[in-house]
C-alpha cells in the first residue's frame, strides 16, 4: 500500500541506508530492507504531546505513567542512590505496548487500514485488541503456543480472532506477515517494523525526563525483546538535547541475543537459537530480523549502557519484591529491568549513589502461572 498519511509532516528514513520517503504505510526500507524511523518536525514547544502521535478517536489514554521513586534498599542493601519505577502496569491493556499501538493505529486508520493483524508474545497483542475494539475494526493476533494464558484470554475477552502459532515468536511474526498480505490488513507488530508504533515511544524518554525535572538519570533499565522501548527513549532524550543516561538492555538467559553479543562485543546480534525463559515478553530469538538487535545494541552502546542476561531466578526474585515491598505486581518481564539493575550493582557498574530508572512494562495480572510456579501462588 502506499496511500499517504495525509499532511502531517512525517517522512521515514531509513536507519541502515539513510534514504528518506514519504511517509506511507512502509514496514522496511525498499532500498536495503532496513529498519525505518519517523522523522517528524519538532514541536513549536520543545515538548511532545500524546495528541501528536494519537487520534482523540484511538486513546484511551495509555501514556503519562507515573515515575515512582521507592526505597533505595529495594535495589540492595548497600545502595543508597536514587531508585525510580516507571509504572507502564498503568496501561489500558496493562503494558507499555498500548503506547505503540496507539500510534501505529492512528496511522492506519489514517491510511484506509480494514482490519489490523498482530504478531505477538501476548502484550502487543491484548493492546491491539483492545484498541481495534475500541476504534471498530477486526482484528487477527497470532502468538506462539506457549503464551501465558492471562494474555490470551485478554486477547480473546477484546474479541480478536486468535492463532495460536507452533514454536517460538519467529513463527507467529511470520504468520501475521502472511495474514497481513493476505487480508489486506494493517500488520501492527510492536518490533520495530511498524515504524508509527516506535516513534510514539519517544514520550517514554521525555516524561522520564520531565518528571525528573530535566536531570538526566545514570541508568536506565530496559526489558528488551527487539528494542523498540530502548529505541523510544533514545530517541525521548536525543530530541530535549543534553545528556543521555546509560540504557540497558534487560535480557533472561534463555533468550538473550543482545546482551550475548554485547558481552562478546560484536556489533552484529546473531538469532537466539532455543528461546526458553518464565519472561515470555521478552522470549523473541529475532530469527528473521537479528539487525533489529544490532540497531538497539548501538544505540545501548552510544549511551554508554550495557546488555545484561539475567536467569529466570533472578527475574523472579525481583518479581516478588517488587510486589511485597513496592506494592507493585508485575509480570515476570517487568521485573527484568529490577533485576537487571541488582546485577549490575554487585557487579560495581552501578555506583552506590547513582540515579536508577527501572522501566516496569507488564503487569502481573497477566502471567499468573509465573507467580504460582515460584511456589509464592494460592
Ligand atoms: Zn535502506
Amino acid at each position: 500500500m502506499t496511500r499517504h498519511a495525509g499532511d502531517t509532516g512525517l517522512s521515514l528514513r531509513c536507519v541502515a541506508c539513510g534514504t528518506a520517503r514519504a511517509a506511507t504505510l512502509l514496514y522496511r526500507c525498499p532500498a536495503c530492507g532496513g529498519i525505518l524511523e519517523v522523522e517528524r518536525p519538532r514541536p513549536v514547544s520543545g515538548r511532545w504531546r500524546r495528541g501528536d502521535f494519537v487520534s482523540d478517536a484511538v486513546t484511551l489514554g495509555e501514556g503519562e505513567t507515573p515515575l515512582r521513586q521507592v526505597p533505595p534498599a529495594l535495589l540492595a542493601p548497600d545502595f543508597h542512590g536514587n531508585l525510580f519505577l516507571k509504572d507502564e502496569t498503568r496501561n489500558p491493556s496493562g503494558s507499555f505496548k498500548d503506547r505503540l499501538v496507539a500510534a501505529a493505529l492512528t496511522r492506519a486508520l489514517e491510511m484506509g487500514a480494514t482490519g489490523i493483524v498482530s504478531a505477538s508474545s501476548g502484550n502487543a497483542g491484548a493492546a491491539a485488541a483492545c484498541y481495534a475494539a475500541n476504534a471498530g475494526v477486526p482484528a487477527i493476533v497470532c502468538c506462539p503456543e506457549a503464551t501465558p494464558h492471562g494474555k490470551l484470554a485478554q486477547i480473546l475477552a477484546y474479541g480478536a480472532a486468535l492463532e495460536r502459532v507452533p514454536g517460538h515468536y519467529g513463527n507467529s511474526f511470520a504468520r501475521a506477515m502472511a495474514l497481513a498480505g493476505e487480508k489486506g490488513y494493517v500488520n501492527l507488530t510492536t518490533t520495530y517494523l511498524n515504524p508509527y508504533g516506535v516513534d510514539a515511544l519517544r514520550l517514554v524518554g521525555q516524561e522520564i525526563a520531565e518528571d525528573l525535572s530535566g536531570d538526566t538519570p545514570d541508568w536506565i533499565v530496559i526489558p528488551t525483546s527487539s528494542g523498540p522501548l530502548v529505541k523510544g527513549v533514545h530517541q525521548g532524550f536525543a530530541d530535549r538535547g543534553g545528556a543521555m543516561p546509560k540504557l540497558v538492555a534487560a535480557q533472561s538467559e534463555g533468550c538473550a541475543p543482545i546482551a550475548r553479543a554485547f558481552v562478546e562485543g560484536s556489533a552484529e546480534v546473531r538469532p537466539w537459537e532455543n528461546p526458553k525463559t518464565i519472561a515470555s515478553g521478552i522470549s523473541d530469538p529475532l530469527t528473521t530480523y537479528p539487525f533489529e538487535g544490532s540497531h538497539t545494541l548501538a544505540l545501548v552502546r552510544d549511551s554508554g549502557g550495557q546488555g545484561v542476561a539475567l536467569a529466570d531466578d533472578a527475574i523472579r526474585a525481583a518479581m516478588h519484591d517488587l510486589a511485597r515491598r513496592a506494592g507493585l505486581f508485575a509480570e515476570p518481564t517487568g521485573a527484568a529491568s529490577l533485576a537487571a539493575a541488582r546485577r549490575l550493582f554487585a557487579d560495581g557498574a552501578i555506583a552506590a549513589t547513582d540515579t536508577i530508572v527501572c522501566i516496569v512494562t507488564g503487569h502481573g495480572f497477566k502471567d499468573f502461572a509465573a507467580f504460582a510456579d515460584s511456589g509464592a501462588g494460592p
